[in-house]
């Protein structure tokens, strides 16, 4: 049985859906606020498998409360409901550390196709990571420089240093990785990794750009790795010249 944290403010949203997910076989646990979520995922335990999280909520908002989350190391995975699919806020909730998103109104079935995407999405990367530990031998790992990319584990490692990346970040950073050398458009990014069909505002992905430099460059300010192609988006080189 799949255990979930709503956290959410508008009370009769709340029990609608503690009653609807029950009834799909979720177990279900209500937080009104993001302190109180913050309080119940304390100590990074594993007491749910997956949370629901309302951006609009009384003192610390969800973005807050999961970059919060996420700093602390606690990685459980994420929707996050905003009042409006609008980009921006879609792109800042990814940005934060969200693994999906939500906008209100929703239907009650695709919520629960999203959150069986992302259970789903959890016991694959748990079972590749059995995988990976229980096979000696090459795991799935990308190289570049002095940096690697473990698909395994979703790790960054930086001369010893190890990052857990995000499943959004990760995702976007392999499909960066998987076009190494060309150029992609933002609309591309915007499209493929998060499936969002907007041509509207899609500068906004240069914050999780901003973000994935900070892994992955020496310095974030005169990328090597990370390129910038004015007006058309990103290119991704693996081995950039020596000297640049
Ligand atoms: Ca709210």
């Amino acid at each position: 049985m799949s255990r979930v944290l709503i956290v959410e403010d508008e009370q009769h949203l709340a029990e609608g859906l503690r009653f609807n997910l029950a009834a799909e076989g979720y177990q279900v646990r209500l937080a009104d606020t993001g302190e109180a979520a913050l309080e119940l995922l304390a100590g990074g335990s594993s007491a749910f498998d997956v949370m629901i999280l309302d951006v609009m909520l009384p003192g610390k908002d969800g973005f807050t409360v999961i970059s919060e989350l996420r700093r602390a190391g606690q990685f459980i995975p994420t929707l996050i409901l905003t009042a409006r699919g609008h980009p921006g806020d879609v792109l800042r909730g990814f940005a934060a550390g969200a693994d999906d998103y939500l906008a209100k109104p929703f239907e009650l079935a695709i919520l629960i196709a999203r959150l069986g995407g992302l259970l789903r999405r959890r016991e694959w990367l748990e079972a590749r990571m059995r995988n990976v530990a229980a096979k000696p031998g090459p795991p799935d790992v990308f190289t570049f420089g002095d940096k690697s990319f473990h698909f395994g584990d979703l790790e960054l490692r930086v001369r010893g240093q190890a990052y857990r990346l995000t499943l959004m970040e990760a995702n976007m950073l392999s499909y960066l990785l998987q076009h190494d050398g060309k150029a992609v458009s933002r609309k591309a990014l915007l499209e493929d990794v998060w499936g969002l069909h907007e041509d509207t505002d899609t500068r906004a992905i240069d914050n999780f750009i901003v973000r994935l430099r900070r892994y992955i460059e020496d310095e974030p300010a005169k990328p090597r790795h990370l390129l910038t192609v004015r007006g058309v988006g990103y290119r991704f080189v693996s081995s950039p010249a020596k000297d640049g």
